[in-house]
C-alpha cells in the first residue's frame, strides 16, 4: 500500500467539498456529486468495471483468477459541516487496495469496491441507507415519506438521483458471489488516542438498547411541601441517573442519560413528571441485558425511594452484531504488521460494516480519531497513525484474498 497516495486523494477530495466549515458532502446533493465524481476520476485510471446499483451505492468490480470476490470500501458522503476523514478515509483506502492488486497483475479472487449511498442520513435522519437497501434490512414503507429541512421527501429526492425506492433492496444482488467485507473507518471516539495505538481491530458493532424512563409523583408548591413530604420525581431521576453510570462501569459498556424534562418546569413547584432518556450499547448481548435490568431496577428503586412511580418505554434497539473470527484474526495480524499493537475493540456508532455482518463474514480496522471527535471540522488524524492504518488495512485486504484463494471463506449465494 501507498499511503502517500492515500492522503494525497483524501486531501484532494477535502479541498474540493470541504472548507473553512468542514466537509459538506452531504448525500443527494450536488457536493456528494462531485465527491462521487472525484472517486470515478480515481477509478477511471484502474482496470475496474465502475456500475450504480438499485439503491444508488457504487461498485468498482475488479476480476481476478479465482471465484467470487472480496468487498472493499466506505463511505464518501458526511454530515453538513463534518470532517475529512468520515468515511472518505475507508473509500480512498478501499482504492488503493484496487491499485495495489493492479499493480501486482490480477488479484487472487476479484476485488469490489463499494461507496455506500447515505451512510450518514444527513438530510432525512435515515442512517445506513445503501448498505441496508443491500442487505435487505431497508423497509421503502418506513423512510418514503421522510421529509429533510425544506419539506421534501425522501422517495422524491431518491427519484432525482434514479433510484426507485421500491426497487432499492435489488441492491443486494450485488452480495452474489461475496467472500467477505473489509471496511477502515476512523474510530470517531478516545479509546485508542488515550492508549497511545495508532489503530485497531474492530470485533463488532455494540447493540443498543433506548428507552424513555418516564418518572410520575405529585407536583406541589416549593414553598408548602415540607421535604419529607414530597414525591419529587426530579430526584428520582437524579438518584436513577447516577446508578445507570456506575452500571456502565460495572459491565464494561456505555449507559448515558441524553437528557430529562421536567414538567412543570418552573422554579416555584415540585415536579411531578419527569422523562429520562437512555442509551445502552455493549457488544456482549449477556451484558447489554444485564445492564437494561440494572437500569430498570435502579429506576423502580429511585422511584420507590422518592414516593413515585416509573415505565420504561422503549424506544429502539439492535442486537450488538460481531465480526467474523477467521477475519479478525486477519485484521489483528496486519494491526501489529503495520507497526501497531495487538488491541480489538468494539465499536459504539454503528457502521456499514455491520449491515453487511448480518451476511457475509465482515471486520473493520479503525484508526485513531485525535482530536477524539467526529461530525466537526474539527476531526483529525495524525498523519503517522493513518500510515498504519492504511498499511493494516492493505495487510487485511492481502490476507482475506488468499484465504478465499485457499479455498475458505465461501462466495455467498
Ligand atoms: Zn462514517
Amino acid at each position: 500500500m501507498n499511503a502517500d497516495r492515500v492522503l494525497e486523494d483524501l486531501r484532494e477530495l477535502a479541498g474540493l467539498t470541504g472548507g473553512p466549515d468542514g466537509a459538506r458532502r452531504v448525500c443527494w446533493t450536488d457536493e456528494w456529486t462531485k465527491a462521487r465524481e472525484f472517486l470515478r476520476s480515481r477509478l477511471a485510471e484502474l482496470p475496474v468495471e465502475v456500475t450504480v446499483d438499485a439503491a444508488g451505492n457504487l461498485w468498482a468490480h475488479m476480476d481476478g483468477d479465482g471465484e467470487g470476490f472480496v468487498i472493499v470500501g466506505s463511505h464518501v458522503d458526511s454530515v453538513p459541516a463534518g470532517g475529512w476523514l468520515d468515511g472518505a478515509l475507508g473509500v480512498f483506502t478501499a482504492v488503493e487496495a484496487l491499485r495495489t492488486q493492479a499493480e501486482n497483475g490480477s488479484p487472487p479472487v476479484g476485488l469490489r469496491l463499494v461507496d455506500w449511498a447515505d451512510e450518514e442520513g444527513a438530510r432525512f435522519g435515515r442512517s445506513l441507507f445503501g448498505s441496508s437497501a443491500c442487505a435487505g434490512t431497508l423497509d421503502p414503507d418506513e423512510v418514503r415519506d421522510l421529509r429533510d429541512r425544506d419539506g421534501e421527501r425522501l422517495e422524491d429526492v431518491l427519484a432525482r438521483y434514479d433510484v426507485e425506492l421500491d426497487r432499492a433492496r435489488e441492491s443486494g444482488a450485488q452480495l452474489s458471489g461475496a467472500r467477505a467485507y473489509l471496511e477502515m473507518h476512523i474510530e470517531q471516539g478516545p479509546v485508542l488516542e488515550s492508549k497511545g495505538e495508532p489503530a485497531a481491530t474492530v470485533l463488532g458493532t455494540c447493540g443498543v438498547e433506548r428507552h424513555l424512563a418516564v418518572f410520575t409523583g405529585q407536583t406541589a408548591h416549593a414553598g408548602a411541601t415540607p421535604m419529607a413530604l414530597r414525591r419529587d420525581t426530579f430526584m428520582a431521576t437524579s438518584q436513577a441517573a447516577l446508578a445507570i453510570r456506575e452500571i456502565g462501569f460495572e459491565h464494561d459498556g456505555v449507559c448515558t442519560v441524553g437528557g430529562a424534562t421536567s414538567e412543570p418546569g418552573v422554579v416555584t413547584a415540585v415536579p411531578g413528571r419527569t422523562e429520562m432518556l437512555l442509551d445502552q450499547r455493549h457488544l456482549d448481548p449477556g451484558k447489554l441485558e444485564a445492564m437494561l435490568d440494572g437500569a430498570r431496577a435502579a429506576c423502580q428503586q429511585a422511584a420507590a425511594d422518592h414516593g413515585c412511580e416509573v415505565e420504561l418505554q422503549h424506544l429502539w434497539s439492535i442486537p450488538p452484531i460481531p465480526f467474523d473470527d477467521r477475519l479478525i484474526g486477519f485484521a489483528r495480524e496486519a494491526v501489529k504488521g503495520a507497526g501497531g499493537k495487538d488491541t480489538a475493540i468494539p465499536s459504539g456508532p454503528l457502521h456499514d460494516a455491520a449491515e453487511m455482518a448480518r451476511l457475509i463474514p465482515t471486520v473493520m480496522i479503525f484508526s485513531s480519531s485525535s482530536p477524539p471527535v467526529s461530525h466537526t471540522k474539527e476531526e483529525d488524524t495524525p498523519e503517522a497513525d493513518l500510515r498504519v492504518a492504511i498499511e493494516a488495512y492493505g495487510g487485511t485486504v492481502a490476507a482475506t484474498l488468499a484465504s478465499a484463494a485457499a479455498g475458505e471463506l465461501p462466495p455467498h449465494q
